[in-house]
Order: structure tokens, then C-alpha cells, then sequence
């Protein structure tokens, strides 16, 4: 599943045409990669060098859902680890970025076809910070998260991300924070140690997400459970693949 050339490849073509910021989907892996020097952690650090110093970073994570959409909304969102039975230094992790709650009421008054809420309670989960902390270590950078409604189906995800386009425009980046095959059940634990091992239906998922998402084809991956066997098998349950769809407009789309 390591498949970085081509990885390295895709980011290589993120410009910025326009103006508009780049929007990313990032798998994130294991809750380790927050502390590992890695592979993933490097390319995550690398790539926020690729792009331009952006105004704030709005994550939707695979870790947050809720009923209706949210946005975080304090000063300070604190730093959640929502994990377990990971080492103690992984526990101790802060990443003390701010909030920005004018840009939360931007985001609000800018969504029309739903009443998007203001969060207080929330903050940072571990599908935000164990990849932003790589790309922005000083925490300087305004940091928001806006949940994933799990009562609503595909479509309603990518058409929201079309009214957040206009964010980009104003330097913010929005990150989907995932992954495209994301099954617990199946991982295969005693093949850790070799480097590059995929199932069959993984491997080949993740080269027919990838084709659809260079091919310009939102509708094929929004309608994702049309996908067959292995798009089930990639997908037991959506909350990780959702973020992709707020990572998949594009301008001739809006
Ligand atoms: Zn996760």
C-alpha cells in the first residue's frame, strides 16, 4: 500500500493556479505517525513546504462525527487523544495551535443549504494533529475542524465542500483527513514487517480510487458503494473515506 513514487508523483502536480489554495486528502495511518519520523511524517512536513503558508487550516476528520455539521469554534482548541493502548509519549502530545472563530462564523454565514453549528466542546483529535504537526511544528497557524455528519449520505458531503471552495481563495487550506481503505478487521498484523504488502482487493482499490480522482471523476467516488467487492471491502463503514469527498472539487465543478 506504500506506494510513495506514485504519491510523490500527484503532489508534485499540486500548483497553485489562480490563487486558490491547494486542498489535500491525507491518509493518516496509525495514531504513531503523529510521533514517528516516517515516511508519512516526512512527506507530510515536506509537502506543507510545497504549497504556500496558509492563512488557517480547516480539517475535516475521519475522527469527529456528529449529528449535523459542526465547526470548532474557540480560541483555543485543545489537543484530544482519542485512542487507546498506544505508549505514553503519544498521550503527552500537545499541539497548541489557535482557533479562529471569526473564521468558524465565516464558515457558517458561507454554507447555505445547511445550518452549520458552532462547537466549543471539541478541538483537535488525533486525525488532525498526528498530520499537522508535521506540516506546521511551531503551531502558529489557526487550526479548525468541522465534523462529518454520519446521518447523511455521500453526495451531501461533496456539496457542502463546494460552498467551502471560496475558503481557498482566501489562503485557507482545507485538509480531508482519512484514509481510502480503511478496514480494522482486516489488517493483516502478522505481514507488518513486509514492506509493501497489500490484499489483492486493497491494493487494487487503491489504484481505482486513484485513477478516479486523477480522472477528474467525483461522481464515480461519491457513488463509491456502486464500486463492487472491493469498494465494500475497502469501505466497511464511511467515516474514513468521507473526508476524501471534501478534497475533490474542483473549479470546473462548481
Ligand atoms: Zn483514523
Amino acid at each position: 500500500m506504500n506506494n510513495l513514487s506514485s504519491f510523490n508523483k500527484f503532489t508534485d502536480n499540486l500548483k497553485v493556479q489562480d490563487d486558490i489554495m491547494p486542498v489535500l486528502f491525507i491518509g493518516h495511518g496509525s495514531p504513531m505517525n503523529g510521533i514517528e519520523d516516517n515516511e508519512f511524517s516526512k512527506r507530510w512536513a515536506a509537502m506543507a513546504k510545497e504549497i504556500p503558508v496558509p492563512t488557517a487550516v480547516l480539517v475535516v476528520s475521519a475522527h469527529w462525527l456528529s449529528h449535523g455539521t459542526l465547526v470548532t469554534a474557540m480560541e483555543f482548541p485543545k489537543t484530544i487523544h482519542d485512542f487507546g493502548g498506544f505508549p505514553q509519549e503519544l498521550f503527552e502530545v500537545q499541539y497548541p495551535a489557535p482557533g479562529n472563530p471569526a473564521l468558524a462564523d465565516e464558515v457558517v454565514s458561507l454554507v447555505k443549504r445547511v445550518n452549520i453549528g458552532l462547537d466549543h466542546d471539541w478541538g483537535l483529535d488525533h486525525g488532525t494533529w498526528s498530520v499537522v504537526r508535521h506540516m506546521y511544528p511551531e503551531a502558529k497557524i489557526p487550526v479548525l475542524q468541522l465534523s462529518i455528519d454520519y446521518t447523511k449520505p455521500p453526495q451531501y458531503h461533496y456539496d457542502l465542500a463546494k460552498e467551502l471552495y471560496s475558503l481557498r481563495k482566501k489562503g485557507v487550506l482545507i485538509i480531508g483527513s482519512g484514509n481510502m481503505v480503511h478496514n480494522l478487521r482486516m489488517v493483516a498484523w502478522d505481514k507488518m514487517s513486509e514492506p509493501g504488502f497489500g490484499f489483492d482487493w486493497a491494493l487494487k482499490m487503491n489504484d481505482t480510487f486513484k485513477q478516479l480522482i486523477k480522472g477528474g471523476d467525483p461522481w464515480s467516488l461519491i457513488n463509491y458503494e456502486s464500486l463492487g467487492r472491493e469498494s465494500a471491502l475497502a469501505i466497511p463503514t464511511p467515516e474514513h473515506y468521507l473526508p476524501l469527498l471534501y478534497s475533490l472539487v474542483t473549479v470546473a465543478q462548481l
